[in-house]
């Protein structure tokens, strides 16, 4: 079993026999790992292979390594579910692509909508790549086989109106309060799969902390998607983001059984 895994450019494998390691890996491995020269880490380009390579010097300065077996990870779940997430609090939202990426999403776009407590001009290129090596190391840890995609912050009108999912669901608590009729998640996915059998992409809205207006409800409806309830308790935009994605992955059976 070896010792660690990690995701590096395509290019850094496929390059030679050998191979030195990136700087920030090679640490990791001299430093953090304390492996040495005959011990294996795994290697992944996020096509979904992992390369079992063999370390064949560590040195202070550079760390080298070859590929000696490569073999298909399973961990991939078929369906690409993507998350739409109001913008939150840095701290829940880095939450979200923490468990979101455990749990198999394949994609994260951050919005802005009328309720949510910060804009798109807070997202400042530090935030967005801390969220980006979020997803990278919560993505070794599950094993699974590529990063999920974090997308540039958007604005509710834009993610609405630009997604492209097979089966497109819009998250709402006012259904909870009996003003709109709505199925839960399972029966969406159940039907659309038996009336339509193809189901590729899901793509979920969870709205911010302060909920989403009845207009944003409309124009989401107007270009395709399903309002879902998520019972008649109302859950933190956090809670509810990731409860969203099991149930979209447990009824698309991408959740093991
Ligand atoms: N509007 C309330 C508020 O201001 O506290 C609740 C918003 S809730 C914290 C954030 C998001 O979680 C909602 O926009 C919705 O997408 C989702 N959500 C929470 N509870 C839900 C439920 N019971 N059914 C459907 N969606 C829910």
């Amino acid at each position: 079993m070896s010792a660690g895994r990690f995701f590096v450019e395509r290019e850094i494998i496929s390059s030679a026999d050998s191979f030195s390691l990136p700087v920030a890996i090679a640490q990791q491995v001299r430093q953090v790992l304390r492996l040495r020269a005959g011990d294996t880490i795994t290697l992944l380009d996020g096509t979904g292979i992992a390369y079992i390579c063999e370390l064949q010097s560590v040195a202070r300065d550079d760390v080298r390594a070859c590929v000696c077996d490569r073999s298909p990870l399973r961990t991939e779940p078929r369906v690409r579910v993507s998350l739409y997430q109001g913008l939150l609090k840095a701290a829940k939202f880095e939450w979200i692509v923490q468990k979101g990426t455990e749990l198999g999403l394949t994609r994260f776009v951050p919005f802005a909508s009328a309720h949510s407590i910060s804009g798109l001009e807070d997202v400042s290129a530090a935030k967005y790549s801390r969220w980006r090596s979020i997803a990278t190391e919560a993505a070794e840890q599950s094993e699974r086989g590529m990063v999920p995609e974090i997308s540039m912050p958007m604005t509710f009108a834009q993610a609405v109106t630009s997604d492209i999912g097979d089966l497109k669901l819009i998250a709402w608590e006012g259904v909870a309060m009996g003003t709109l009729a709505a199925q839960t998640i399972m029966e969406t996915v159940y039907t659309h799969a038996e009336t339509s059998g193809m189901l590729a992409a899901i793509s979920i809205v969870i709205g911010p902390e302060g909920g989403f207006t009845s207009d944003e409800i409309d124009l989401a409806c107007q270009h395709g998607f399903h309002v879902v309830t998520l019972g008649p308790r109302i859950l933190r935009a956090e809670t509810a983001a990731l409860v969203a994605v099991t149930l979209a992955l447990s009824a698309a059976g991408e959740m093991g059984g």
